[in-house]
């Protein structure tokens, strides 16, 4: 969401005049796009901001900026405690940069952190570098409240980008020859720009351009319509993964972290998805070490994770956040605990990942070829409809086709196969709709 939002003020800062730089020595402007979620986050960025005091004392005229969330949550204090930070602007201010950097520039510190109901950024074409893949946000902020999170404050409340300007962007990307889209918000299940849901936008999405893969993130389990399911069985360009955080496996823990739905729906979610779409792979997240959280919770959570059977996981210690109903709770889970659960959490879903990718071995599977492997310039990736990464021998492969391949073998993280030849599924459904 973040890199989405760069993309945001890199347009408007163009549009300004400015243009990007790779030097971060000899920049006139700095900026930093922050994360709140984690307190480790917040720890990083103000390990960066070290490092920038260091080249603003090489160039004393440079302007140092913090964008997102840490600007909306520390907002003072970021001013107070980091005298070389110019310029602290949350993430619905950023129209405001151009005329923030004017008054930073004759030594005006300036503030910028009102949150907005209406700000959506849905006339700025953000400013992208060509590539196969892009995000879109469709709605920004989030009113579910979750007690451990921080983002209903510093994002504020929920509102949609209409859906005629996304398929604008969506035939944009088409033209210059994206072949992927993430559409992203914090709970895209309540999309809505009064007149159409986020069933409606993923179709409309989807019949842009039918060799284009569609993907999503984040769904709530509490609002995931059968509509939605529906839509995502019925268009063979939207991806057949699902992003689905579960956060705990105890009802107790559930219901304090404000998830609004019971073990008992999640699994029923879970099973009424893949009935309609048996294919489908699914990711969750998951808070090792809540507020109360006892042994036994701990237990369930394993036991959710065994039942369901992800795909792949994102775990996270429990961070307390200042200002969340969560923060009043007290953090009485041991740091020592925290960590032993995560660590189960981690070597749980590895085994039944690599259990899971040891089966695909002998099969043949379609992929987008997304670039060179990281470990070998001889090796090619791409990623599975299923959101599997696949490494390959390159042979003459090139970024954006989609191939098929079989699968050698595979580790918990990479599947592994060779080239059998360039995929027609999508294309063909293609010529189909130019037919119809
Ligand atoms: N809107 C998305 C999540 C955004 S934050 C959703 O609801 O799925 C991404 C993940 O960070 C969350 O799913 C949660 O697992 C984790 N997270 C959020 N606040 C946290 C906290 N205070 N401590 C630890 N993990 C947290
Ligand atoms: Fe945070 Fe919950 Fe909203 Fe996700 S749904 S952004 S976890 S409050």
């Amino acid at each position: 969401m973040n890199l989405a939002d760069t993309e945001v003020v890199l347009s408007i800062l163009t549009q300004a005049g400015f243009s990007q730089t790779n030097n971060l020595r000899t920049a006139d402007v700095v900026f930093v796009n922050t994360c709140a979620v984690r307190e480790n986050a917040e720890q990083r960025i103000f390990g960066r901001l070290g490092d920038f005091k260091r080249y603003k004392k090489e160039n004393p005229g440079m302007l140092i900026g913090v964008l997102g969330c840490m600007a909306e949550r520390l907002r003072k204090d970021l001013m107070e405690s980091e005298s070389h930070v110019d310029l602290v602007v949350g993430p619905d201010e950023y129209r405001r940069l151009p005329e923030l950097i004017e008054g930073a520039l004759t030594g005006q510190r300036g503030i910028a952190v009102r949150l907005s109901r209406v700000e959506n950024y849905d006339d700025i074409l953000p400013l992208r570098t060509d590539g196969i893949s892009a995000w879109i946000s469709v709605m920004r902020g989030c009113d579910k409240f979750c007690t451990f999170c921080v983002v209903p404050f510093t994002r504020g409340r929920e509102r949609s980008r209409s859906l005629d300007s996304i398929v604008r962007e969506v035939e944009h990307l088409a033209a210059r020859g994206f072949k992927e889209v993430t559409l992203l918000g914090q709970n895209v299940n309540s999309y809505n720009d009064g007149t159409n849901d986020f069933a409606d936008l993923m179709a409309a999405a989807a019949q842009v351009d039918t060799t284009m893969r569609i993907r999503f993130t984040t769904s709530h389990p509490q609002d995931m319509s059968d509509k939605l399911v529906r839509t995502i069985a019925e268009n063979e360009n939207i991806c057949k993964y699902i992003h689905l955080p579960v956060q705990s496996g105890s009802d107790r823990i559930l219901e304090l972290m404000n998830r609004s739905y019971t073990s008992e729906h999640y699994l029923s979610l879970v099973n009424k998805i893949r009935a309609s779409i048996p294919e489908v792979s699914l990711s969750t997240d998951i808070i090792a070490g809540f507020p109360t959280e006892t042994d036994d919770d701990h237990r369930q959570t394993l036991d959710m994770i065994r039942h369901v059977g992800y795909d792949g996981a994102f775990t996270f210690k429990y961070s307390p956040r200042e200002n969340t109903k969560s923060w009043h709770m007290g953090d009485d889970v041991t740091e020592e605990v925290k960590l032993e659960r995560l660590n189960q959490i981690i070597d749980l879903q590895r085994e039944i990942s690599l259990k899971k990718n040891h089966e695909t071995v002998g099969q043949v599977v379609e992929i987008l070829v997304e670039g060179e492997s990281t470990k070998s310039p001889n090796d090619f990736c791409g990623r599975t409809d299923t959101n599997k990464m696949v490494v390959f021998p390159r042979g003459s492969a090139e970024i954006g086709q989609y191939l098929t391949v079989r699968i050698e073998r595979a580790n918990s993280a990479t599947l592994f196969g060779t080239i059998l030849g360039a995929s027609r599924r999508l294309a063909d459904d293609s010529r189909l709709a130019a037919n119809a």
